[in-house]
């Protein structure tokens, strides 16, 4: 089945007599106890059971894990790791993981940063308890590009695990688990949700192997799990997916052009310009470079202030991958500890016309 076919039957699976075009919405807790079914609904009810077949489908893994937020999922890979392990992380991880790993993790597993668009500094953050190397790709905010393939590679070599924040390239454009990642992490509440409206997270898994064993068990113990009606509501946005993302990309490499070329910009980041340090492995990778457009103004954090406040389709707002867009001084969100430039701004390009779009920005940097 092709991707779009996938994305639209994938998660509806209907089991009622009436026989439902779509899937009903089971809230019930509780089920009737007999020797095939379900049993309680933080271990498993119908509409996580069909997303998470969903997502499973459209990563191309063996079993997915649906959270109740991206974090939560990303969160629920360090706690399957055992105490006084050592995971090598890239330098731009999305600050709420990030800050996870120092603060929550703090005394019970070891992290080194390190810049991950240069394999020598992965290879030389490799300890004798690296069981873990965690990579994002594209990075959330400065879109640097990893090699999946070749971290992959260095991971194995060395016996630990390899896990890949795929929220910006969504498996539209991107499948890790097909480059040698064990296990993939989502932050649903971006594309997958795609109209701001649903906070959500899932890891897919590339076997069912012990590893996973214990994800599940976190997931389940831990009891961060998304509702029915998330489930229900992200396996419908789910649907329309590769469409939508077909056009957040179309409007960014436009609109991260249309940056390039202006005098007021300092700096653009977008995989998909040929520009982009990243762009060719982006290219060897991706089949396509994404939504999301970072850039510099020309001039501090007050310049991106007044750009930003003069935008009237560009929502002042952070977060990512719904219909609007979105926009933010990123730095400003991220707090004092963070590598962000102060001036660097990041757009969500959405799905208005782009006509509109663009000239919105042209106003606003003029
Ligand atoms: C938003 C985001 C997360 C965290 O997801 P939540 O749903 O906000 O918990 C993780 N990784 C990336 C790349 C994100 O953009």
């Amino acid at each position: 089945m092709k991707l779009e076919t996938l994305a639209i039957h994938g998660g509806n699976i209907v089991s009622d007599s009436e026989k439902p075009v779509v899937q009903p919405i089971t809230l019930s807790t509780t089920f009737i106890h007999q020797p095939e079914s379900m049993i309680y609904a933080r271990a498993n009810n119908p509409n996580r059971h069909a997303l998470e077949q969903l997502l499973a489908g459209l990563e191309k893994g063996a079993d997915a894990a649906a959270f109740s937020s991206g974090n939560a999922a990303g969160v629920s890979v360090f706690q399957a790791l055992e105490p006084g392990s050592h995971l090598i992380a890239p330098d731009d991880m999305y600050h709420g993981l990030k800050n996870a790993i120092l603060s929550i993790f703090k005394g019970v597993l070891e992290a080194t940063f390190v810049d991950m668009t240069d394999l020598e500094n992965v290879e030389k953050a490799f300890q004798s308890n690296t069981k873990l190397v965690w990579i994002e790709t594209p990075s959330n905010p400065l879109l640097k590009i990893t090699d999946i393939r070749a971290v992959a590679k260095l991971a194995k070599a060395k016996g630990a695990m390899v896990a890949c924040d795929n929220t910006f390239a969504t498996p539209v454009f991107q499948n890790p688990l097909d480059l040698g990642a064990d296990i993939v992490m989502h932050s649903s509440t971006k594309y997958f949700g795609g109209h701001s409206d649903i906070l959500g997270g899932a890891l897919i898994t590339k076997s069912e192997d012990e590893f996973w064993a214990k994800v599940k068990n976190v997931q389940i113990g831990g009891g961060a799990v998304p509702s029915p009606m998330d489930c229900y509501y992200l396996c419908r946005s789910i649907k329309t997916l590769p469409y939508r993302m077909k056009g957040h990309a179309e409007h960014a490499m436009v609109l991260a052009n249309f940056l390039s070329n202006h005098s007021a910009v300092e700096k653009v980041y977008y995989p998909g310009l040929k520009a982009h340090p990243g762009h060719e492995i982006a290219a060897s990778q991706m089949t396509g470079f994404g939504g999301v457009v970072s850039f510099q103004v020309k001039g501090g954090a007050e310049v991106a202030d007044r750009v930003i406040s003069k935008l009237k389709y560009f929502i002042n707002a952070t977060s990512l991958g719904g219909v609007e867009s979105l926009i933010e001084r990123r730095a400003a969100s991220e707090g004092p500890d963070t590598l962000t430039p102060q001036n660097l701004i990041r757009v969500s390009v959405g799905l208005e016309h782009l006509d509109d779009l663009l000239e919105d920005m042209e106003n606003a940097l003029a």
